[in-house]
């Protein structure tokens, strides 16, 4: 769902959705392609648990997205609202 653009670590050319290689410079962008799914996977799993109602876990899993991709203004709507749930049950 997230990831709208992506910079190649090589040179920072700014694309959407990471390609095999940077049109720019040819760099590998496999381990970055890897991280961006990973990061979407836990996103994905984040709105899973808060549909059902695991707010520590959905936290642990929109942790894991944001700390892989800090910029993703989809992830930190999520985050404020599983600490809004997580607030109001203490
Ligand atoms: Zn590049």
């Amino acid at each position: 769902m997230p990831i709208a653009t992506i910079a190649c670590p090589h040179c920072t050319h700014r694309m959407s959705g990471p390609p095999a290689r940077c049109p720019r410079c040819r760099g590998d962008l496999g381990p970055l392609a890897r991280l961006a799914a990973f990061a979407d996977w836990h996103y994905n799993e984040a709105l899973r648990l808060y549909r059902t109602r695991e707010w520590v876990r959905a936290a642990e899993s929109i942790g894991v997205t944001l700390a892989l991709n800090p910029g993703d203004t989809e992830a930190k709507a999520l985050r404020r609202k599983i600490r809004a749930k997580l607030n109001r049950r203490r």
